[in-house]
């Protein structure tokens, strides 16, 4: 039976951010949400435990969000992971996360995170360009990332990190930069949001003033698409590629500007997927074999919508680009995710099959 991980998420305000990164609405959130109190902790993890059918191979684990958690005092912090640790201690989650700066670690603070069994450590990194951090407003360094993913994976605990791209002063390259500077920390995961420009941010305010301009919504699928291809070969699991942290939970109609899309992953999941199958066609070209007539593609079932593209955008591309006479899908599921195979090409049957994770870093554009 497949394994299923349930996330309980508990949003924390966070009031007392001496910060003003030029994204988030904190501040607005802070001041009309309610800080959880220990009871109501108890009552949202209770109230979830309730809908989840624990049976083996259904884990939970309760995620606190919000951003700055260990820049809260540790009382604050204490009320919070009371109850989620006296759950943990009962058997019925098996982790506990935060989400914290990367400028809000230190040894003592890891031991007293350990005592109430948290076991996974979220950093906002942002970006690891010192020039994209000041004008983002986050207050803290390339050198706090390095030193706090160091202090938090040599301490034993999980380690994520979420970037951001789209940042004021960012490029695609400082982005792709960024990546690779994460690949070398070693993280558990990653998590990729595009800015968005949120109402109530500084953000907002330079964009009706003109001077930010957000990504495209192309201009993030590409990037993305590079950076899943960074991640991917590193072998390091990108869990979330969309909204950013501060509209986990409260972005309705909030959003005035930026690469917002409903199915961003799979958006950036079919650009991926675009790039494998004409690297295929690149190797059938080596092989000597002429690109025409009709093109057959194996896939697992699962990837079926990722190579389509959405509506059948990928096979279109393909068909006008190479100029193929048809592009058909056939499903072989022998194959593992992420596989594509050239099955026939022109009526002639081939056997190339690559793999996602082995795609190169493209030195220009997808
Ligand atoms: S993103 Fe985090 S650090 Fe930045 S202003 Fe919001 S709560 Fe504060």
């Amino acid at each position: 039976m497949a394994k299923q991980h349930y996330i309980i998420p508990i949003f924390v305000p966070h009031r007392g951010c001496p910060h003003q990164c030029v994204f988030c609405n904190q501040k607005e959130i802070a001041g009309v949400a309610t800080q959880p109190s220990r009871d109501m902790v108890s009552r949202t993890i209770g109230e979830y435990l309730s809908t989840i059918p624990l049976q083996a191979g259904v884990t939970a684990e309760v995620a606190f969000y919000g951003g700055s958690f260990t820049a809260m005092s540790r009382e604050e912090q204490e009320v919070l992971l009371k109850p989620a640790a006296a759950i943990l201690k009962a058997g019925l989650i098996r982790n506990i996360r935060v989400s914290t700066r990367p400028d809000c670690i230190s040894l003592e603070g890891l031991d007293f995170l350990r005592s109430y069994g948290v076991g996974i450590i979220e950093l906002g990194v942002q970006s690891m360009n010192p020039e994209v951090l000041v004008s983002s407003g986050r207050g803290h360094t390339p050198d706090d990332v390095r030193e706090s993913s160091r202090l938090i994976k040599e301490q034993g605990f999980a380690l994520g990190l979420q970037m951001m791209v789209g940042l004021p002063g960012d490029s695609r390259e400082i982005s792709l930069a960024t990546g690779m500077e994460l690949v070398s920390l070693e993280p558990d995961f990653v998590r990729i949001y595009p800015v968005l420009v949120v109402e109530g941010t500084p953000l907002a305010e330079a964009y009706r003033q003109g001077s930010y301009l957000p990504l495209a919504l192309e201009e993030a699928v590409e990037t993305c698409a590079e950076l899943l291809l960074v991640f991917n070969r590193a072998g390091i699991p990108v869990i979330r590629l969309g909204l950013q942290p501060s509209q986990e939970i409260d972005y309705d109609g909030k959003v005035l500007a930026g690469p917002f899309h409903p199915a961003f992953r799979e958006l950036v999941e079919s650009r991926v997927a675009y790039r494998q199958v004409a690297d295929l066609l690149e190797k059938a070209r080596e092989q000597g074999l002429e690109i025409t007539g009709e093109l057959v593609l194996a896939v697992p079932a699962r990837d079926v919508s990722i190579i389509r593209g959405q509506r059948n955008a990928n096979l279109s591309a393909l068909q006008k680009e190479y100029d193929l006479s048809g592009t058909k899908i056939i499903i072989d599921e022998t194959m593992k995710r992420g596989e594509i195979g050239l099955y026939s090409l022109d009526g002639k049957s081939l056997n190339l099959i690559s793999q996602r994770s082995s795609l190169g870093i493209p030195n220009k554009k997808l």
